[in-house]
Parts: structure tokens; C-alpha cells; sequence
């Protein structure tokens, strides 16, 4: 079943048509790569998704709620849908262990001990169980964003999205980003990834969308997209 269906979607920035006419449904478990130039509309896509930006015109439907329908709770939506960036935006006044088990304890009430355990599990998943006392500045990049990874998890999400999550690393950091999001991508979540690698987009991801000039221009498989030229 679809979780993420554009129909008829434009966005525009003032008179810049930043996303055309875009129809697009992404299905459950898919691991979606989105590949493009730099201004092309990669970002604004992706983050129409959970509505952090604005669609002007058509419809969006995520998991289930019309995004454009002014009677949406959009917490809803992010309830369901994570979203991991660039630049981590982590809470910088609170632990590791408190950026995971703060949402989780405010939007879903959970129970304080179950809420410790499941956030002590996926730092483990992580490899950052002996992190869980530290402030995110005594973190590496690279650490950084495999709690922002950790965190999103915790709310136990339909689907993450994630918009160029190694960009801002230095490269010996990236292969432990990429091993994380493959082992989430292994468990079957949706995901949708913005992203300039392309070993993620060949080896993990199911689905390639090249994206140009604010629209779709291929969605294939990844064995069918790279081996055409
Ligand atoms: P990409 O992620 O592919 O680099 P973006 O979605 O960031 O592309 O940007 C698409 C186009 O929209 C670019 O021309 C960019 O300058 C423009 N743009 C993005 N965000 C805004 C904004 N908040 N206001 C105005 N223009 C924007
Ligand atoms: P990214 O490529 O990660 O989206 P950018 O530097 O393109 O980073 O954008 C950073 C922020 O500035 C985003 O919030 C984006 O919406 C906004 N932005 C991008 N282009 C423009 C623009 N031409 N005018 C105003 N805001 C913009």
C-alpha cells in the first residue's frame, strides 16, 4: 500500500516553481533514493513529506492524512513519518539519552522505564551505548547522527525521511552512517533518502528517483538505473 502519495503536487518559492506537477507514490518498505543536481528541488520534496514545507497545489496524502487539509494535525504526520538532517539538530542542552527518550515521553507517554530501555537498545544499535551521558558537542559528527538515527526510531515511525544525512561529515564518518541506515533499511522501514551516495543508492536502497529541474526524470530499480548510462 502506498504511505507517501504526491497527486498533481506544485510548490512554489515566490515565482520559482520549485516542484512541477509531481506524481509519485512511495510504498510501504521501499527504500527510496533521491538523487539530483544541487537546487533542484530535492530537499523541498522531501520535506513537503512531513510538512515542513507547504504544498501550493495538488494532493498529498501520507500515511493516510492530506497534508494540504487544513484540518490536519500535523503532529500526526511526524508522529509517523521521522525525519533525519543534515546538520543533526539535536537538543544541544540535553544528553544523548534524553534526546532519544524526550518525544517519545512527551507525544507518546511512554513509561519512563520502557521509555530508558527501548532508548538504551537502539544506542546499542547504534554503537553509542557508552555515549548515553554525553552532551552532543562531545560527539563526533558522525555520532551525531546516529542518535538523530536513534532518535527518530524511538517513536517507532512508519517511515523516515532523511535529507542528505552524510553531507555534513567528514568521510571517514560516512560508512558508519550508511552501515546504521542499512540496518534499519534490513528491518523493512520506509525510507526516503536524499543523499549523493551512491553505493547507498546501488546496494541498499530498492528505488532510485533522479530528480531535475523540480521534476521526476527516472524512478527505477537501482540494477536498471545504473546500468544505463
Ligand atoms: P536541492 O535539495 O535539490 O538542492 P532545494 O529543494 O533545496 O534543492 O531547492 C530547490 C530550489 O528552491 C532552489 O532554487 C532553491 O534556491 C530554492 N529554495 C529552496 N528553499 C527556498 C526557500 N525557503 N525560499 C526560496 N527559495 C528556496
Ligand atoms: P540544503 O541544500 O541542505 O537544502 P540550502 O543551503 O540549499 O541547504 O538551504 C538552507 C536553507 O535555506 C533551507 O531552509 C532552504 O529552504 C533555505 N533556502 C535555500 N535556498 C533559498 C533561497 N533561494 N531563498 C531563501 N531561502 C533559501
Amino acid at each position: 500500500a502506498a504511505i507517501i502519495e504526491f497527486k498533481n503536487v506544485n510548490k512554489y518559492y515566490g515565482k520559482l516553481h520549485a516542484l512541477k506537477n509531481i506524481n509519485l507514490s512511495i510504498e510501504e518498505g521501499q527504500v527510496v533514493s533521491i538523487i539530483g543536481p544541487s537546487g533542484s528541488g530535492k530537499s523541498t520534496l522531501i520535506r513537503t513529506m512531513n510538512g515542513l514545507e507547504k504544498i501550493n497545489s495538488g494532493q498529498l496524502i501520507v500515511t493516510g492524512y492530506d497534508i494540504a487539509d487544513k484540518k490536519t494535525d500535523l503532529n500526526k504526520i511526524r508522529k509517523n513519518v521521522g525525519m533525519v538532517f543534515q546538520h543533526f539538530n539535536l537538543y544541544e542542552n540535553h544528553t544523548v539519552l534524553e534526546n532519544i527518550t524526550l518525544a517519545p515521553k512527551i507525544v507518546l507517554h511512554r513509561d519512563n522505564e520502557e521509555n530508558h530501555q527501548i532508548a538504551m537498545d537502539l544506542l546499542k544499535k547504534v554503537g553509542l551505548a557508552d555515549k548515553a551521558d554525553y552532551y552532543p558537542r562531545q560527539l563526533s559528527g558522525g555520532q551525531k547522527q546516529r542518535v538523530a538515527i536513534a532518535r527518530s526510531l524511538a517513536m517507532k515511525p512508519k517511515a523516515i525521511l532523511f535529507d542528505e544525512p552524510t553531507s555534513a561529515l567528514d568521510p571517514e564518518m560516512i560508512q558508519d552512517v550508511l552501515n546504521v541506515m542499512k540496518l534499519v533499511a534490513d528491518e523493512g522501514l520506509t525510507m526516503v533518502v536524499v543523499t549523493h551516495e551512491m553505493g547507498f543508492a546501488r546496494e541498499v536502497g530498492n528505488r532510485v528517483i533522479f530528480f531535475d529541474g523540480g521534476e521526476v526524470i527516472e524512478d527505477e530499480k537501482p540494477d536498471v538505473f545504473f546500468d544505463n548510462p
